[in-house]
């Protein structure tokens, strides 16, 4: 072993949340090395929509570490240099089952720490002239979301904290063995104090043990880019609609959603079978990024089936007018799915820690998480 191969801390993963526990650690002053198997991250911190979705967190926990997450997103993003849009978010009703369910959110939740806002139909067209004016009932507007490039950011953050705070990168090094204070990947082996394993949807390498005893599983996204005929075309906030309200956490406690929940079945099935709800971003090349759909195995179908992308397009189609859409990427993603709880903090020997089980928002939470995890050293 090269006795130079030594540091504080050593992180497994070069996703959003292997970064944000590296930005912590520097932070505080460890000398930090991060491993990532792939030359630059191909995971699904770089294939995601690219929203900080506070929203969607129920009360709590969830949107205290959401909120947070957000505010280290301002910073990072002001200071390593990367796009940022603080554009909100709307939720827009056509169906009376659809403002109830608006409505009833809104009431409970009125002193839980979202910044919510209910817009008749003209209000909402003020937002965004995108959306579907005909049969709107009004939307819900929430000004604590925000949208970066995915792409772009986290390809921007290593390269800033090595700049910055001296982070040391492995890009191109999967860990094969962890046995402290030593980890080895198939070309290095490092000394360190303590190692955080954030190894997204790869349960396979390290502790598989671990992974098995742990209620969690994939899920497969699909997704697609977008760009329109209309000219400087410019949605505002982030967009979405019905279906989303049976999708995130945060309504799950509204008792009108049975209602909506029972019509969207009988409308038509395949939202559910397919796991289909909208959410509509664009990045700041005025670009449109469009999905999802969820479906869940511990070994993913690598084939994308196009009958959901065209659910997606057309559920889609029925509340904005987006001029002619040509389809210009379309891709998957895969993130790990815990039942029962939004994060998986485990310790499975002294010194090690896996940081894992983020579902569908690593992006909204992994800067919080990771404060309050580097926080306990
Ligand atoms: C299509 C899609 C849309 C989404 N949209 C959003 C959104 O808009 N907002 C939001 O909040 N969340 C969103 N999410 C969820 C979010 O992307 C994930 O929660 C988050 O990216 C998980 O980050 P991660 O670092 O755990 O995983 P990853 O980004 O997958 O990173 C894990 C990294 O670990 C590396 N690795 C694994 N094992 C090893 C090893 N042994 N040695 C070395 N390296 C290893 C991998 O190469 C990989 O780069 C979305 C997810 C998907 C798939």
């Amino acid at each position: 072993m090269n006795s130079q191969n030594s540091a504080d801390i050593a992180i497994v993963g070069g996703g959003i949340v292997g970064l944000a526990h590296a930005y912590m650690a520097l932070r505080k002053g460890y000398r930090v090395v991060l491993f990532d198997r792939e030359q630059f991250a191909v995971g699904a911190s770089v294939r995601n929509f690219g929203l900080i979705w506070p929203i969607g967190q129920e009360p709590g926990i969830g949107l205290d570490r959401a909120l947070r997450s957000r505010g280290h997103w301002m910073e990072v993003a002001g200071q390593a240099g990367f796009w940022i849009n603080p554009n909100g978010s709307l939720h827009v009703a056509y169906h009376e089952d659809e403002w109830d369910v608006l409505n009833e959110f809104n009431t409970i939740y009125s002193d839980a720490g979202y910044s919510t806002r209910l817009l008749h139909p003209e209000a909402v067209a003020l937002k965004s002239a995108l959306v579907k004016k005909e049969g709107l009932k009004g939307g819900l507007w929430s000004d604590t979301e925000c949208t970066v490039n995915p792409r772009e950011a986290i390809r921007r953050i290593p390269l800033w904290l090595q700049e910055k705070y001296g982070l040391i990168t492995r890009f191109g090094h999967v860990v094969t063995r962890i046995d402290m204070p030593h980890v080895h990947s198939a070309r290095e082996s490092w000394k360190v104090d303590k190692v955080f394993v954030c190894n997204g949807a790869d349960f396979e390498t390290l502790y598989p043990e671990v992974f098995d005893a742990q209620p969690i599983t994939k899920c497969k996204l699909q997704m697609m880019k977008a760009v329109s005929s209309i000219d400087n075309l410019n949605i505002g906030p982030s967009l979405c609609a019905g279906l989303t309200l049976r999708h995130y956490a945060a309504f799950s406690k509204c008792a009108s959603l049975t209602k909506l929940d029972e019509r969207y079945d009988t409308l038509n099935p395949a939202y559910k079978k397919e796991g289909v709800h909208i959410l509509l971003a664009q990045n700041g090349q005025g670009e449109l990024i469009i999905g999802d759909s969820h479906h869940y195995s511990k070994t993913v179908e690598p084939f994308d089936n196009e009958e959901v992308n065209e659910l997606i397009l057309g559920y889609l189609d029925s509340f904005t007018q987006l001029g002619d859409l040509k389809i210009t990427e379309r891709w998957h993603g895969v993130y790990p799915k815990l039942k029962g709880d939004i994060s998986m903090v485990v310790e499975p020997e002294p010194d090690v820690t896996i940081v894992n089980g983020l579902g569908g928002a690593g992006m909204t939470l992994s800067f919080g998480l990771a404060e309050e995890v580097i926080g306990r050293l």
